[in-house]
């Protein structure tokens, strides 16, 4: 451990308490992707945070009904590339969800809240990554932040995933403080997100006197998903889940429609390829004659993205920072979870994503982040910028 890096560790080690009081405060300012409002209210205190670190930061907006994204840059004069810090400021939580004003608490060793782990408490690390940089005269290169406000629901009908791939062009390196699995793993890749929304058309009738004359679009959609299901390949790392199925008002009525939704998480150009062209013929093709299918294909705005050997690269780095410094080392994963880390890499820059809070249950009330990562991250990553050339 050199003179600086120790400094940073305990810079962290004397603001416990305080990364846990600025969390408290910044997940208790609920936002959900939707309520643009309450997100302008999330994201003026993230400016704030910021710009008390001597960021100047930017707004732009996407759409009228979405909270725009954040950017902002640290020691613009400063020589060399900048290195950057991501991720995103909404949850998937409506205000209220958790039953009343401050959800925000602390159990033993897990923090609970909307957005704990996915990712407000990415954004804290991120800030005290910073602080601890500022607290040791870093001057190196500048810091570039890129956080968006519509993550959640994918930049769905607006272009925040191209701006976050302009904004990320100039930089050198990049690290999304999206939520990290207990196996205390860093993300150097993911799977592609594609979306099939199908509607399968019958003709309805009684089920006990209509039985031989009605066209079941029910049957149709078992006879559909069961093969749709065998499209996942364990092996390549292709998962194909039918997540929503409807069809069907009464218990007595073959109905005329049914519909179903497939999330499908594929692994490789090849999958992409190979599952689209299956998936395309099992909806194209009628099981029971008389039942036609249509379907729509949603492809994600967080695109996939691949370990190159400039990710490699940098995953080595952070790993030797954590090994000569006393931490425990980092594993890697490939996750079917998409973020912008994939608008990112898109820019051509090496990123890593999954360096926020380790935890689990994300997007689901039961979410909880282990409060050691949130110190012990900030520490690494400070001292990881720090460290780079
Ligand atoms: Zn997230």
């Amino acid at each position: 451990m050199s003179a600086i890096t120790s400094q940073i560790k305990e810079y962290i080690e004397c603001h416990k308490q305080e990364m846990l009081d600025k969390l408290k405060e910044f997940i208790n300012l609920e936002g959900q992707t939707e309520e643009k409002e309450n997100m302008e209210r999330v994201r003026a205190w993230a400016i704030r945070e910021f710009e008390a670190e001597g960021f100047v930061c930017s707004t732009t907006e996407v759409a009228p009904d979405r909270c725009g994204l954040l950017t902002g840059i640290l020691g613009a004069d400063r020589p060399g590339k900048p290195i950057q810090f991501s991720g995103h400021l909404d949850t998937v939580f409506p205000v209220g969800t958790f039953n009343g004003e401050n959800p925000f608490h602390i159990e033993g060793d897990k923090m609970y809240g909307p957005g704990v782990c996915d990712m407000k408490g990415g954004v804290i690390i991120a800030l005290y990554a910073v602080k601890a940089l500022n607290h040791v005269g870093y001057h190196a290169r500048p810091i570039t932040i890129a956080f968006a406000c519509e993550e959640e629901y994918d930049h769905e009908g607006n272009d925040c995933d191209k701006l976050i791939t302009e904004y990320s062009r100039k930089a050198l390196c990049g690290f999304n403080f999206e939520c990290a699995n207990l196996k205390n793993e860093l993300c150097v890749g993911q799977k592609c997100q594609i979306t099939y929304r199908v509607k399968v058309h019958g003709a309805g009738g009684h089920a006990g006197n209509e039985f031989y004359k009605a066209v079941n679009p029910v049957h149709e959609t078992i006879r559909k998903l069961s093969d749709v299901i065998n499209l996942t390949d364990h092996e390549k790392g292709t998962t194909v889940s039918a997540t929503v199925v409807e069809g069907g008002r009464h218990s007595s009525a073959i109905p005329d429609l049914c519909s179903f939704i497939v999330d499908i998480r594929a692994n490789g150009a090849d999958e992409e390829e190979r599952v689209q062209r299956q998936m395309e013929e099992i909806i194209g093709k009628s099981y029971i004659e008389g039942t036609t299918s249509e379907f729509t294909k949603f492809i994600s705005k967080m695109p996939p993205f691949s370990e190159t050997p400039e990710i490699t690269k940098l995953f080595d780095f952070v790993n030797k920072v954590a090994a000569e410094n006393g931490y425990k080392t980092f594993g890697k994963v490939v996750q079917g979870g998409v973020t912008d880390a994939g608008n990112i890499a898109k820019a051509g820059i090496p990123v890593i994503c999954a360096c926020g809070v380790t935890g689990d249950f994300v997007h689901n009330t039961r979410e909880y982040g282990m409060v050691d990562s949130l110190f012990e991250r900030a520490a690494l990553f400070a001292m990881a910028v720090h460290e780079m050339n």
